[in-house]
């Protein structure tokens, strides 16, 4: 039976934090009046809060999805172009032909330049919507939907020491590795004792054995990130990511050609069209999907174009109420190519409270939420703490 788009909702949840995402604020940084915090290592906006878009789709049967994009900026913004420029297009359409829906919205503001950003973060949380009302109106996980699945569970590596010193970096990631952990990201936008320091410090501390990557927040030039990388390599780091800035295309496929250390990028890569100009012949060896940006349908063609040039994909975890979250791990066991997922331990923790649902992580694995569709839904606190836009 066709059903088809008839309501459309937006919910801004917004969680306090005690400590900002990414550690307590250092020298010269501030709460500003918005209550966002600039990071003086790269200069970059982030919230004091944690803060997410989520959007409930309703059919003409009845039949419901949920969908979430990033929303730890100006959420208002999203909420906006959800209801007044995308709504109107899709209500009526059939939630079957969601991939159709993705290029038709992108589409109506493609020669305006907006063609990432917060167009594409609203498009992103209707998309994630559309595959979980299809997947809950055939009875299956959503997983079933996007592919065969290639494992059980989703290996997951921990990303963030959020201590406010070096010494106390160390003894958080001692304490992890005691839990058997043994892959560890540094954020090096707040490493601020020197970030080769922090890599010599963590393979002292914790041996040979353990992983160590290093997110150096696009803060070098192509010529800065070889240098210090060349520096690094007697600590062998396993991948360094986000080196240069953004838009450095072709500095990301230098550094990728020179780098002792393989590269890894894309968390801020919104489609396919953004993927495919940093995959080329020097590609970097590791992509980062943030599904919070691609939703599932960029998320799996993003993947594609990875795949066919042999590179791996160790997917993102970013600030949200976890339901993008759940759809990145549903997206995560299809994926040939899966490196491990990324493991934000002071986010996913906080999320699992706002959801109902099984999914987990222990032992170094995420557990896929299992049930219809996405396996999880707003629970309790989460509509404590939502407010609807529209
Ligand atoms: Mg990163």
């Amino acid at each position: 039976m066709t059903a088809t788009v008839a309501k459309v909702e937006t919910f801004i949840v917004t969680v306090p934090r005690d400590t900002p995402y990414l550690g307590p604020l250092g020298p010269g940084e501030r709460v500003n009046a918005r209550g966002y915090v600039v990071r003086k290592g790269n200069g970059t906006i982030y919230p004091s809060v944690d803060r997410s878009l989520a959007v409930r789709i309703t059919c003409s049967d009845g039949s419901e999805g949920w969908g979430e994009t990033y929303g730890i900026c100006a959420p208002r913004a999203t909420a906006e172009i959800i209801d007044d420029l995308l709504v109107p297009e899709l209500l009526g359409r059939d939630p079957e032909d969601v991939e159709r829906i993705w290029d038709d919205l992108y589409g109506l503001m493609r020669v305006r330049g907006c063609s990432s950003g917060f167009h594409v973060d609203a498009i992103t949380a209707l998309d994630i919507a559309l595959w979980d009302l299809r997947a809950r109106r055939h009875g299956v996980p959503l997983w079933r939907m996007l592919g065969d699945r290639q494992r059980e569970r989703v290996t997951g590596y921990l990303s963030g020491l959020p201590a406010a010193t070096l010494e106390g970096r160390v003894e958080m990631a001692r304490r992890f590795q005691a839990q058997g952990h043994d892959a560890f990201k540094i954020h090096a936008v707040v490493s601020s004792e020197g970030i080769a320091e922090e890599v010599a410090a963590l393979r002292e501390a914790l041996g040979d054995g353990a992983l160590l990557m290093v997110d150096l927040h696009w803060k070098f030039s192509p010529e800065e990130a070889l240098a210090l990388i060349e520096h690094m390599a007697v600590h062998r780091p396993y991948f360094v990511e986000a080196p240069v800035k953004p838009e450095d295309v072709d500095g990301l496929a230098w550094l990728a050609e020179r780098s002792p250390t393989p590269i890894a990028a894309g968390e801020e890569w919104y489609t396919e069209y953004e993927a495919r100009l940093r995959l080329g012949p020097h590609a970097v060896a590791f992509i980062q999907p943030e599904m919070g940006h691609t939703g599932i349908t960029q998320f799996l063609r993003i993947n594609r174009l990875a795949e066919a040039r042999g590179v791996a994909t160790a997917p993102h975890a970013t600030i949200g109420a976890g339901l993008f979250l759940a759809a990145s791990l549903h997206a995560s066991v299809t994926l040939p190519g899966l490196w491990r997922h990324e493991w934000q331990h002071s986010v996913f923790s906080r999320s699992l409270e706002l959801l109902e649902t099984d999914m987990g992580y222990a032992d170094g694995s995420y557990s896929l939420p299992t049930g219809p569709g996405l396996g999880a839904r707003p629970g309790k606190r989460f509509w404590d703490h939502a407010e609807r836009v529209y």
